[in-house]
């Protein structure tokens, strides 16, 4: 079935900043896809905000460190809307630990959410936007990739390879008139703070030029820019969103 409307997929569009992407990118225009573990609160407006704008939303639950749920996710999302135009990779999670403390557990959940995840959902997307010969992908990587950070050798490790492959897709699906981008994030209010101690925040907000933390509108926006035909120039870049806590 062929659908009119750009379709974007978002990985862990049920909350946080993937929630954000997927209201700012149906204010663009787009129907939403969101894919996530689990679906967004009911309390949770998102999905009303984009019905409301007139836009379609699907929710395909499925696991992103598990490639045979991500293709059979993306399989039915086009079977159900014909294409897929833009896929924006935010499903993650963090597991911090000193590296002398930290299991193989906590190093292989978030190498497989936060890097493999977004390998599997890049590759199910490929072969549909080559063909389409369009396309957009965007990549939430960190700071923490950029520059480490100190109890996070599972995530910056897999951020920063969040980086590597954006960059090498990039150079794969230029030919066929896909971008490919990632968006380095500071400090950003979300559920995925829930857990940080008072002492922490506190110690990453004094690292923020702009003395505050950052709003996931802060990269919503930066997000829907670099899926909109304003951005149609920019590949292989990260761009980082974090009021220069890190420069
Ligand atoms: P969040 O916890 O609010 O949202 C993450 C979403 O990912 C949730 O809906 C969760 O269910 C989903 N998810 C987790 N594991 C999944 C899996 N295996 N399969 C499918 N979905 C899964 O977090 P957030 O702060 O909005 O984070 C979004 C992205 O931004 C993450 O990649 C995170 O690493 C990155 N980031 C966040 C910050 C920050 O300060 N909040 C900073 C830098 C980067």
């Amino acid at each position: 079935m062929d659908n009119p409307s750009r379709v974007a997929l978002v990985t862990g569009g049920s909350s946080g900043i993937g929630s954000c992407v997927a209201q700012l990118l149906a204010r663009d225009g787009c129907d939403i896809a969101v894919l996530d573990l689990k679906r967004p609160n009911e309390s949770d407006s998102a999905l009303y905000h984009i019905q409301s704008l007139g836009k379609q939303v699907c929710f395909l639950e499925a696991n992103v460190s598990k490639s045979e749920e991500v293709n059979t996710a993306v399989e039915t999302l086009v079977s159900r809307w014909g294409r897929i135009d833009i896929l924006v990779n935010c499903a993650g999670i963090f597991r911090d630990q000193v590296i002398w403390k930290m299991n193989d557990e906590q190093w292989r959940d978030v190498i497989d959410v936060d890097l493999s995840g977004v390998f599997y959902c890049c590759r199910a997307v490929s072969p549909i936007m080559r063909a389409a010969k369009k396309g957009a992908i965007v990549n939430i990587s960190s700071i923490n990739g950029m520059r480490g950070k100190f109890g996070q050798t599972n995530y910056a490790a897999a951020k920063a390879g969040v980086i590597g492959l954006t960059k090498t897709l990039a150079r794969e699906l230029a030919r066929r008139n896909v971008t490919v981008n990632a968006v380095a994030p500071g400090l950003i209010e979300t559920p995925i703070l829930q857990n940080m101690s008072e002492t922490a925040r506190l110690d990453a907000v004094a690292e923020i030029l702009l003395g505050r933390t950052g709003q996931v509108e802060d990269v919503g926006e930066m997000v829907s820019f670099l899926c909109s035909d304003r951005a149609r120039f920019i590949t292989g870049e990260v761009i980082r969103v974090d009021g220069g806590q890190y420069i």
